[in-house]
Order: C-alpha cells, then structure tokens, then sequence
C-alpha cells in the first residue's frame, strides 16, 4: 500500500506499507498492483489521556435533561452502586470500540473509587486487554468523585481503589472541605504515588474562581516527590480567572516541574462559566503554556455519560472545540491542536510512537489533506495497526 503525496509530520511525502511495516518513506513511485492514497494526511494512532468509562454510553440511560452540572452529578449518584461489573465492563469495552474506530489505541480512564465494583471491573478490564494482542490499551485512575478528606469512609475507599491495582492515582482538590485539606489530598495522592511507583492524574481547579490554585501546590509536590513528567494536572479552568502575574508564574512551574496539563475542552466549555452573563470562558491557557514549552494534552472526557451526552470519542472533536474556543486558529496552532493527539496525548503512557521505516504500519490515514482539514471535516480515519 502507498500513501503518496500525503502530509506527515509537518511536510508533504509518500510512505509505503508491506506486509504491517513502514517500508519506505520519500519520493516513491507505485509498484505494479500497489494500492495507491493520495493526498491525505497521516498520522500515528491518537491517545486518549483523560475519560470516564465507567460513566460512559450512561447519558442515554439516564440523560441529563437539564444539561447541568448539578444533573449530572445527582443522576450519576444515583446510578454508581448498582451498575455491576458486567455492566461497567461492557459499556467500556463498547466505547473503546468507539475510539479505536477513530483511531484511538491507547485510552486513560479514571473510575469514581467511590464504588470499589466499578474500579474492579475496569482493572479487570484492562488485564484482559493485555491479553487480547492488537486490542486497546487501558490505564486507570483511582479517582474520588467526591473527594478524599470529605470523610473517612472515602479516605479508605481510594486508599483501597489505588491498592486494587490502579496506575494512577487520582485527587480533585477543589472539592475537599478547605483549600488546606485541598493541598493535603495533593500530597497524600503523591506520596501514595511515589510509595507505589505509581502515576498521579488530579481533576485540578476545575472551576470558575481564579481563587482556585491548587495546581501551584502540585507543581510543588512534583519536585518534591520528583514525579513531575508521571503527574497530569486535569482541567486547571481556575487558570483563566488568575491574574496575569499568577498565571505566568504558574506556567513557569508547571514547565519547571514537568507537570502534563490536560485541557478537557468539550465538558468545560459547557459546564463552566454557567449561568450568569458575561460567561467567562472556563478553559486553561493553552496557548500561554505552548509558548512557555510546557505540556499539554487534550482529552475528550465525556463520551455520552451524565456530564455530557455529545461525547463522540473522537479525539479531533475535541481539538476542533479546542481550536475555537481557545483562538488556536492560526497555521501553527491548528497543526499543534492535531498532532497533540497523536503525541503529546501519548506521554501518560509512557512512550510516544514515530513513524520511521522499519516500525510497524500502525497509522491513520485521514482522508483530508491536512490538520487543517482535518479538523475541518473531522472525516473518519483508515485505522492500520
Ligand atoms: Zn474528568
């Protein structure tokens, strides 16, 4: 197979496939019966580094007619103890094939440690995938929906949840009971972390005051810990109300530390800034951090769960309401929004994969002739693994 005249990595080529392997890469001509596409776009898999699984597909079983925040939260207490590991199991392994068919091989996904059911069914999970060759692969947050300090049953659950075999450890500090015991969860996440050996991925001031600062605290328990390049800051909406001064200096620390920020565009453009006029904008400063070299991730969070019901788990939706919201449209940030998916997305798991010869073909091939059509048409992708 040839993909001739195609945009890879920032210019135009031809790259050849045989028999799974990237064969040739360069100015190719077709061989005699070689089956030949033209002019698109390609790209290694995407990754998906922040999801919900264990809530995912739940928006049309119980579908949030007000589009709230506080909706979701109420139809998602009052599904979580008695969905059953069956039921989480499937609704995940369908969603996986919902991101494998836009081309998304590698998914994160975090698990409310408030039912010990729905973590085991994704460990669970995610063993078997291992086993299952070419299938999906899986890592899972240990993260306590409602906080950890917020009483001594949920400390013992997520203690219990991390135990179970999670690869992350996970915290929201803006809904602990004070911003002390805010920063405290931060600290007992990444020390549980570095006992462990673990990641730490926190839902980080997800919210609309720039009161909210717990990501400076986090950078700081990243050298501390030295875990900076294993910790995700999620969300960090606060970051768009700091003040200019604040916000520079937190991008500094979180280029310093290593910290991954990981904007959740789809969610946050509706869930923050609600309510009242003029509606602020609930996003992290994407650009800004670009520009000061730190790293950024862009996820997909919802895929039709009580949050959100527009989810679609394809990644370049979320890079499209990125582009927007953000005003990323200039050249360069259109094709940063992009590849961010199929590289910086990839960093939680370790590894980031490169087209080269001699590699295994596993690659998209997005029938557009650019990121920027990409974007645009958001076209389904030819998946090769
Ligand atoms: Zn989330």
């Amino acid at each position: 197979m040839l993909f001739k005249d195609c945009w890879l990595d920032g210019r135009r080529t031809d790259l050849r496939v045989e028999d799974g392997l990237i064969t040739a890469i360069g100015e190719l001509s077709a061989q005699p019966g070689e089956r030949v596409h033209r002019g698109g776009t390609v790209c290694p898999h995407l990754a998906e580094p922040h999801v919900h699984l264990d809530a995912a597909l739940l928006g049309r079983r119980a579908p949030n007619v007000s589009g709230t925040l506080e909706e979701g939260i109420r139809n998602w207490a009052a599904l979580r103890d008695g969905l059953g590991r069956a039921d989480v199991k499937a609704r995940a392994r369908q969603t996986l094939e919902m991101y494998a068919r836009w081309g998304c091989t590698r998914v994160r996904t975090h698990v409310d440690t408030g039912c010990l059911e729905n973590v085991a069914a994704l460990i669970e999970l995610r063993d078997e995938l291992v086993g299952e060759g070419d299938s999906a692969e899986l890592q899972v947050v240990a993260f306590p929906q409602e906080g950890i300090l917020t009483s001594p049953e949920r400390t013992a659950l997520w203690r219990e949840a991390v135990a179970m075999g999670c690869d992350a450890v996970g915290a929201i500090p803006h809904f602990e009971p004070t911003r002390a015991e805010g920063d405290r969860s931060l600290r007992m996440a990444c020390e549980l972390a570095a006992e462990g050996g673990l990641y730490v991925d926190v839902h980080c001031d997800e919210r609309d005051s720039g009161e909210f600062r717990h990501l400076l605290t986090l950078c700081d328990l990243a050298d501390e810990y030295e875990l900076g390049p294993r910790i995700i800051a999620g969300h960090c909406t606060a970051m768009h109300q700091w003040p200019d001064d604040v916000a520079a200096h937190g991008i500094e620390r979180v280029r310093e530390s290593g910290v991954q920020v990981v904007t959740n565009p789809l969610d946050n453009i509706v869930l923050q800034g609600r309510g009242t006029y003029p509606r602020p904008r609930g996003h992290t400063r994407v650009d800004e951090l670009w520009a000061a070299g730190a790293s950024v991730g862009i996820g997909h969070d919802s895929v039709i769960d009580p949050w959100y019901r527009l989810g679609t788990a394809n990644l370049v939706d979320a890079a499209y309401m990125l582009v927007h919201y953000a005003h990323l449209t200039s050249e360069a940030q259109m094709v940063h929004a992009f590849t961010t998916l199929a590289h910086e997305n990839h960093r939680c798991f370790g590894s980031t994969p490169r087209l080269v010869v001699g590699e295994p073909a596993a690659l998209l091939y997005y029938d557009a002739s650019d990121p920027t059509e990409v974007l645009r048409m958001r076209p389904e992708p030819m998946v090769l693994r």
